[in-house]
């Protein structure tokens, strides 16, 4: 096939800040395009063709629970009836098998190869109907080759040149398996700024473009591409005027963010003398480095999950310990938030195993899988209780949606207590204990939770999805995850409010708090400290730094008068926009 080489730009969500020009390195496919051929030697070919059949039992079990699931649809089920016959057809299924041991290459290969015999023959024939059957084959073919592509995408972690991802979707399993020292940035046809996958570029700091519909479908591997993290663009076969161009903005963004990295030690300060905490959120102990170096006052948010993916087993409770006790170490005498587990949602634990929940995000997820596996909180809470003893630590709930899971987690804090207790380890329970607030039920009934911890921390990825009914990672529906939404800002406000009134601490550590526009807004609420991922630490100390915290109030007043996002956008614009980076975000 001709190679395209005219310049295409495409537009995405901004997800990870940053600009990096180089090549494409595709990581799964929804086609047979982008298959590459490799030798099997004679002693693998066994393995390799039982790969290819177990691929082919997924598709089969895939395929059956779709028509299981649509009885009344004749015509689609006919369909299906069609490709699950192919599955097992000789010409498919039997000449595969037979190129990959005549030929000795890797079932991928054969499998195309295969098919664009296949799909020869079906062209040259006059019957329309049968002229049809080749769409099934390619269908058919396109689900074998998914699944057989889909093992090989846990590959990442041995990408060994310099690349940038080029994903239909990539799970935050997979996204934390990336080899920084290969991996220039990604981007993906699927999510939304708030998806995990987002947070996950953020925190790795690489620019990452998400919810680009159909990239990779036009784009292919080696294909040269510039992605711009910070407008949300890419470019393919960019011309030499595009690459000038953009190597220029690149310098200019590498340089602003030096800048305000070296001012961002200093602590963030209103013009009216107002001190607020500018924390970070982290999801591997090895960040702590970049908090520290980007001016981070503690650690907000510490996202435990990660300790826990790619593995079929679970962390043991010495082995948490260590990993907690390096940060608290590193971090101290500063604060540390660990955030108890919270998998599932879009955080499936183990890549390989597919929850069959229909709604994984209303389903067993956070603090609710916990309190069902007591033994996995409890090795949890004992670890965080141990680790607790060499600095300062704060521990924090997720997911609380009522009262009774507040009480069942504080009563488990004390179970693990008692139980170091009487096993004569060192651990403290002088800690402070956080609900986070991230589902409306909890905004409803903060007053009553207030009574059972010391900090309510505003997890506003989560409170966004489930009070605006908008999936988090769903890129259809990304324009309308609106942090400025005004049912959004009056239940910050009314939460906030409760939290003075029960004189306990206010914090916020979803994504919404990493964004300088949003900053004026949330001083005005009164929130005591703020976390987000480490690189925009400095950016939101300097706009900390320009604003005048008795100002913001009288500017939330006319804040709360507002009906729409979009006005409350424009009146933050108004107010507060020469003092808000132009430079690296937008709306
Ligand atoms: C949130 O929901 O805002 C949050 C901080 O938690 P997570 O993004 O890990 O769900
Ligand atoms: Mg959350």
């Amino acid at each position: 096939m001709e190679k395209e080489t005219k310049e295409i730009v495409i537009k995405g969500i901004n997800a990870s800040p940053g600009i990096c020009i180089g090549k494409a390195y595709l990581v799964d496919s929804e086609g047979v395009e982008v298959v590459e051929k490799y030798h099997i030697e004679a002693n693998d070919l066994a393995n390799e063709i039982k790969r290819f059949k177990a691929a082919v039992k997924k598709s089969r079990d895939e395929l059956r629970k779709i028509v299981q699931k649509s009885p009344e649809e004749l015509q689609h089920a006919h369909i299906l009836e069609t490709h699950m016959a192919l599955l097992k057809d000789k010409m498919l299924y039997g000449r595969t098998i037979d190129t990959v041991k005549q030929e000795s290459v890797n079932a991928e290969w054969a499998l195309k190869k295969v098919v664009s015999n296949l799909l020869e023959v079906f062209q040259s024939m006059t019957d329309p109907y049968l002229k049809e059957r080749s769409t099934d084959v390619v269908q058919v073919a396109d689900s074998i080759m998914h699944n057989l592509v889909g093992a090989k995408k846990v590959n990442i972690a041995a990408i060994d040149k310099r690349v940038i991802l080029v994903a239909h979707d990539l799970t935050p399993a997979e996204t934390s398996q990336i080899n920084l020292e290969r991996v220039m940035g990604f981007i993906t046809d699927r999510g939304g700024k708030a998806s995990h996958t987002g947070i996950i570029a953020r925190s790795l700091e690489i620019p990452a473009v998400v919810g680009l519909k159909n990239a990779s479908a036009s784009i292919r591997s080696d294909d040269l591409i510039i992605v711009d993290g910070n407008s949300g663009t890419v470019i393919i076969h960019p011309t030499e005027d595009s690459l000038i161009q953009y190597e220029e903005r690149k310098i200019d963004y590498e340089e602003y963010k030096a800048v305000i990295t070296r001012e961002s030690v200093a602590p963030a300060e209103s013009t009216d003398g107002v001190r607020l905490a500018v924390m970070g959120n982290i999801e591997l102990p090895e960040e702590v480095f970049a908090l520290l170096n980007y001016g981070g006052d503690g650690i907000g948010l510490y996202r435990t999950e990660f300790q826990y993916f790619n593995r079929d087993d679970f962390p043991s409770e010495d082995e948490l310990f260590d990993k907690y006790k390096d940060v608290v170490e590193v971090m101290a005498p500063r604060p540390v938030t660990i955030r108890t587990l919270d998998i599932n949602g879009d955080k499936a634990v183990n890549n390989q195993v597919h929850s069959d929940e229909a709604n994984p995000a209303l389903g067993l997820r956070a603090i609710r899988y916990c309190l069902k596996k007591p033994q996995v909180f409890k090795d949890q809470l004992r670890a965080i209780l141990r680790a607790a003893a060499f600095g300062n630590v704060r521990i924090l709930f997720p997911m609380i949606s009522t009262y009774f899971e507040i009480c069942e987690a504080n009563r488990m804090l004390d179970k693990a207590a008692e139980s170091l207790e009487k096993d004569g380890l060192a651990y403290s329970r002088d800690i402070q204990i956080g609900a986070m607030i991230e589902v409306p039920s909890a905004v409803v009934m903060a007053d009553v939770i207030a009574e059972k911890v010391d900090f309510f921390s505003i997890g506003t990825n989560d409170l966004i999805q489930y009070s605006l009914a908008i999936d988090r990672g769903n890129e259809q529906v990304a324009h309308l995850f609106q942090p400025l939404d005004p049912a959004i800002i009056r239940m910050l406000k009314q939460v906030a409010d409760v939290a003075r009134e029960k004189d306990i601490k206010i914090f916020m550590c979803g994504e919404m708090a990493g964004t300088p526009h949003h900053i004026p807004l949330l001083l005005g609420i009164g929130m005591d400290e703020l976390s987000m991922n480490p690189q925009t630490i400095p950016d939101i100390k300097r706009v900390i730094r320009a604003l005048n915290v008795a100002d913001t109030r009288s500017f939330l007043n006319e804040v709360l008068k507002q009906t729409t996002a979009k006005s409350t956008f424009e009146l933050i614009k108004v107010t507060y926009g020469s003092i808000l980076s132009e430079q690296v975000y937008s709306e």
